[in-house]
């Protein structure tokens, strides 16, 4: 019969390792990537609601219903409570337990595990993978006549360092196999790249989460309101602490650049309490620190071995409660105290054998089920998302879920690629935060540079205009009216089309320099360039060729109507009122020609001559 203080305990406990949720949470999403952070904790969130829903249909009725041969339990699906107290205490805290073994696949296989799939796997290993091996270790937790076949072997593993963690990361590891590394943590010739979580101060906290919550997971496995969770309790104590001590170290003086690696200090205390997991109520305080201190090591070099064989396990999961899992449980043989061998009527080596078989029961039994049914989902719907949602991330692909963080990081990755400014997008500021912070320098930063591409291209405008047009006349000049002549004449030939130009010169220009002066001689320039400009099509050019002569293109223009039009601008300046003497009257002499298959040079040419010709029958003329 249960006490009061066996339902207070034993409940206040369930509550404590509920605590676990918010810790694995915290400590996943710290050490991924900030794109995929709401996704490992909307997957954190969903595998718990689900693990309980799947313990209370199928789960708990396989675990600790009536044994079938020590196999599985038959009775006790879609759980009843009303006629039995106990029942619902002992289910709570049975509850809070799975939901810890389903949530350590999530970090494994974070960042590129597609949701539905995850939620399938979760709900599979609640109601199924767990409860069967959990049946065989624990069966008569909750009906005494059971015996779950382990358990008759004398198997121990008093809060579950292989119950609930290795079968949590075997499953684990068959996910890491299937799904296959995140992109870019391994290169094409095989060296490992690391990763880094986006904030690791938030998974420091939630491993002091963890930390707590494993007092109620360990102590409260008494199941009982007894003395003895004190000693669990320091021997819980112990292991983490020195397991996460000797992550500090080994760091310290193994990693690459010789410094106390912020993961091998949280995991090593995870390893530590995984560790300790399996003996904390059979082992005195020296086992709980050989225990812890082998933990610590066994969480750094197995990480480096997973790296070694290329499976990616993003948050660590499977060195610490796998590979833990496996000495914590094999060492509560070894460190047993000498009391229980007696209580128990065995010898150590045959407690250890018995470990030993119970570690490779849970291995073959987790991994090999998983393995076969994740690849027989993956066959008919992928387990990984896409390559582009793997790297926009998972918030956006899966939930449409984004953040500041994100959106910054997006921003600025699109400003790099498109080297654009101009259309740059303002980040939404989010003020009082730190990203908020960023988010104004950020943009701040964007409107200089965007004020100073502006400014750029002003001045690539202004010095553009200054190298293709004459500073007196604001008409093209030389270099620029004899490349676009050039130009015409390469369309004009290549498409057949007409082509004609017109060279002109001032007649008797010394003339009005002489008698009026070179600023009068540079106001005519400057009207006859305007007057001329009026005179001609669009589609013309005027250029100034040299001092007081310049060259009229006129493209798609037989030499008939180029003679006109020629005319016409001679006519035109003729008649130009000059303010500087009212009968003053400035004339030009021209000479016009079609381009016939001739280059550049020789169509200039013939122009001039016929200028000339103009010039010697008596100016004021157009010759063709
Ligand atoms: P013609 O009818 O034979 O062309 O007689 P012209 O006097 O125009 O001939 P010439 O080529 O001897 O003189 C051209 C004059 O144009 C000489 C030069 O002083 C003047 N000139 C050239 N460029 C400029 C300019 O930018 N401003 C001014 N005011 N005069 C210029
Ligand atoms: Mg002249
Ligand atoms: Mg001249």
């Amino acid at each position: 019969m249960k006490n009061i203080g066996d339902y207070l305990w034993v409940i206040i406990s369930a509550m404590i390792v509920f605590l676990m949720q918010p810790g694995f949470m915290a400590l996943e999403t710290g050490l991924t990537r900030a794109k995929n952070s709401i996704n490992v904790a909307i997957k954190n969130m969903s595998d718990f609601i689900l693990s309980i829903a799947a313990f209370w249909f199928f789960g708990f009725g396989l675990m600790f219903g009536k044994s079938f041969h020590g196999i599985f339990g038959a009775t006790d699906f879609f759980v009843h409570f009303q006629a039995d107290d106990w029942k619902a205490a002992f289910f709570i805290f049975q509850a809070v337990f799975v939901g810890t073994a389903a949530t350590i696949d999530s970090g494994a296989v974070a960042e590129r595990a597609k949701f539905s799939t995850y939620l399938l796997m979760s709900f599979i290993t609640s109601s199924f993978i767990y409860p069967i091996f959990g049946h065989w270790a624990w069966g008569n937790f909750f009906y005494e006549s059971n015996h779950g076949w382990l358990q008759s072997l004398g198997f121990l593993d008093f809060a579950g360092s292989t119950v609930v963690h290795s079968i949590g990361a075997w499953v684990a590891l068959s996910g890491v196999i299937i799904i296959g590394p995140r992109c870019g943590r391994f290169t094409a010739d095989g060296k490992a790249n690391k990763i880094r979580g986006h904030n690791l101060v938030f998974a420091y906290f939630g491993v002091f989460i963890l930390f707590f919550a494993w007092f109620g997971f360990n102590a409260g496995s008494t199941l009982t309101a007894t003395t003895k969770i004190a000693i669990i309790l320091t021997n819980t104590m112990i292991s983490a602490s020195f397991g996460g001590i000797t992550g500090l170290f080994v760091s310290w003086k193994f990693s690459e650049n010789h410094l106390p690696e912020p993961e091998s200090i949280i995991n090593g205390i995870l390893g530590g309490l995984v560790g300790i997991t399996a003996g904390c109520y059979y082992v005195n305080e020296f086992g709980a620190l050989a225990i812890g201190v082998l933990s610590g090591f066994i969480v750094y070099f197995g990480t480096l071995l997973l790296e070694k064989v290329k499976l990616d396990d993003a948050v660590g999961a499977i060195p610490v409660h796998g590979f833990c899992g496996i000495w914590g449980t094999v060492a509560t043989g070894i460190f047993i105290k000498n009391s229980f061998l007696i209580e128990f009527g065995v010898t150590r080596m045959h407690q250890i054998v018995v470990q030993f078989i119970g570690v490779a029961a849970a291995f073959f039994w987790s991994f090999g089920l998983s393995y076969v049914l994740m690849k027989i989902i993956n066959h008919y719907v992928p387990m990984r998302v896409s390559l582009s949602h793997e790297e926009i991330g998972l918030n956006i692909a899966e939930h449409g879920a984004s953040s500041s963080l994100l959106e910054l990081s997006n921003s600025v990755r699109k400003i790099i690629e498109n080297r654009n400014f101009k259309n740059a997008d303002k980040i939404e500021v989010e003020y009082g935060t730190e990203i908020g912070e960023l988010s104004n320098y950020f943009n701040s930063m964007v409107d200089d540079l965007r004020e100073k591409e502006a400014a750029a291209e002003e001045a690539l405008k202004s010095l553009h205009h200054m190298a293709t047009t004459d500073g007196l006349t604001q008409i093209l000049n030389r270099k620029s009216i004899t490349e676009t002549l050039d130009k015409e004449i390469a369309r004009a030939q290549r498409y057949e089309h007409k082509l004609s130009i017109l060279m002109f010169d001032i007649d008797f220009f010394k003339k009005v320099n002489d008698q009026f002066g070179h600023q009068i001689g540079d106001k005519v320039l400057i009207d006859i360039s305007k007057n001329v400009s009026q005179t001609i099509r669009k589609s013309d050019y005027i250029g100034r060729y040299g001092g007081e002569e310049f060259l009229v293109i006129m493209p798609e223009t037989e030499l008939g109507n180029a003679y006109i039009l020629a005319s016409r601008i001679r006519e035109n300046i003729e008649r130009i009122k000059w303010d500087f003497g009212e009968d003053y009257c400035i004339t030009i002499s021209g000479g016009v020609v079609e381009n016939y298959g001739e280059d550049i040079n020789r169509m200039i040419n013939r122009a001039d001559s016929l200028l000339y010709y103009a010039k010697d029958s008596g100016r004021n003329k157009i010759a063709k």
